[in-house]
């Protein structure tokens, strides 16, 4: 996709702050963190969403989640607790149209809070 934010990061047209990487995914971390570790993790090929990701069955989604697994480990954040999210369509917030998980770790992040 040409005109893809997301797609121009993985093809390293546009910066980002990567943090992993490996043939099919990449990850790197939000502009906007909303907690102490905020880690995009993307695949290289463009799908549009989450639900485009589980339609191709092509073990990508897998490798989506392994890679955000082995962030958090990274990141130091797995023992304690990470959240991983797919918002999937506007009404859930969706904002940037390239399958993106959010791997949010580093506070406490039970919900409902206390
Ligand atoms: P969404 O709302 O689509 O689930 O999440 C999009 C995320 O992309 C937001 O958290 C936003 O802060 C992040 N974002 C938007 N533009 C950029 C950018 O140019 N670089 C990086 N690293 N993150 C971005
Ligand atoms: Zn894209």
């Amino acid at each position: 996709m040409t005109d893809c934010l997301f797609c121009k990061i993985a093809a390293k047209e546009i910066p980002a702050d990567l943090v992993y990487e490996t043939e099919r995914t990449l990850a790197f971390r939000d502009i906007n963190p909303q907690a102490p570790t905020h880690v995009l993790v993307v695949s290289k090929a463009h799908h549009a969403d989450a639900a485009a990701l589980a339609e191709a069955d092509d073990g990508l989604a897998d490798e989506l989640i392994k890679a955000a697994h082995a962030i958090a480990v990274q990141e130091g954040v797995a023992a304690d607790g990470y959240r991983l999210v797919f918002n999937t369509g506007p009404g859930a917030g969706q904002t940037v149209f390239h399958v993106h998980g959010h791997l949010l770790g580093g506070r406490d992040l039970r919900w409902p809070p206390g």
